[in-house]
């Protein structure tokens, strides 16, 4: 079944105007894994801030449509009710609030637009507890602040912590694997590979092809301001042989 459908999406930078998102065309259905890679600067951040809302940026032209609804008419806190979930490079820190209740609130929320009735904080705590498990941390975890004083591994776990609270039809995440070193990256990717559904969709941004060793995409992109190829898991290969001869041309420019 489709799950979104990206026609012709074109946006710049609210600020100077700037177009950054040349005409993206793109498809998922249920169930699938995309993975989208390209350089630095290629807009991939921008596309998936775009599918969440993000104010730094104006739509200008093409479509988006979310489980059938048009989802640039949308507010932000609309498309994350709706099933969108994203994990940002770089997560924000909430002080003041206990993670635990941000993540009761959030979930209240979610239950409230699928016409159920919301969880108080005992309840709660039974349907999150199991969770945790799934990303390997302890419980105190749950009475500190959002992200404040969290390693990077933590703000990552954290973040699938939420998915696995929230339950998103849709989940793009950002360069998870930016910081992490191979065993929390190992982690982080198994908490994630836990949480498929055949029901629900994976947006995955990477720069490096050590992700998608454990992610298993069902299709890459390569960006560059739209997508500009798409293949299975050989482009990737490829991607990275371009990358290592480009880099060697430098070693012997310089040296
Ligand atoms: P990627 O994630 O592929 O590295 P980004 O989407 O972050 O690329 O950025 C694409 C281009 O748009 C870059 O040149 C970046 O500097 C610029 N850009 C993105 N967001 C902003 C912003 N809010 N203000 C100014 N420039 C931006
Ligand atoms: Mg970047
Ligand atoms: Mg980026």
């Amino acid at each position: 079944k489709l799950l979104l459908e990206v026609k012709d999406l074109t946006a710049v930078i609210a600020e100077s105007k700037q177009e950054i998102l040349k005409g993206i065309n793109l498809t998922i259905y249920e169930g699938e894994i995309h993975a989208v890679m390209g350089k630095n600067g290629s807009g991939k951040s921008t596309f998936s801030k775009v599918l969440v809302g993000h104010p730094d940026y104006e739509v200008t032209g093409g479509s988006v449509v979310f489980k059938g609804e048009d989802l640039l008419e949308m507010e932000p806190e609309e498309r994350s009710l709706a099933g969108l979930f994203m994990s940002f490079q770089a997560p924000v820190e909430i002080p003041g609030v206990s993670n635990i209740d941000f993540l009761n609130m959030a979930y209240n929320a979610r239950r409230r637009k699928l016409g159920l009735s919301e969880l108080g904080p005992i309840e709660f705590y039974a349907y999150i507890f199991p969770k945790l498990d799934i990303v390997n941390m302890k419980t105190d975890f749950l009475n500190r602040n959002v992200n404040e004083g969290f390693s990077g591994g933590e703000r990552k776990r954290n973040e699938i912590l939420q998915l696995a609270v929230l339950g998103a039809e849709l989940c793009i995440l950002d360069e998870i694997d930016s910081g992490l070193d191979v065993d929390a990256l190992r982690d982080v990717a198994k908490a994630v590979n836990g949480l498929l559904t055949p029901k629900n969709s994976v947006l995955m941004i990477t720069h490096y092809q050590r992700l998608l060793e454990f992610i298993k995409p069902s299709y890459i992109h390569v960006m560059d301001g739209k997508i500009v190829k798409t293949g299975d898991i050989s482009i990737a290969k490829l991607l990275e042989k371009e990358a290592q001869a480009l880099f060697s041309n430098m070693v012997e420019r310089i040296c």
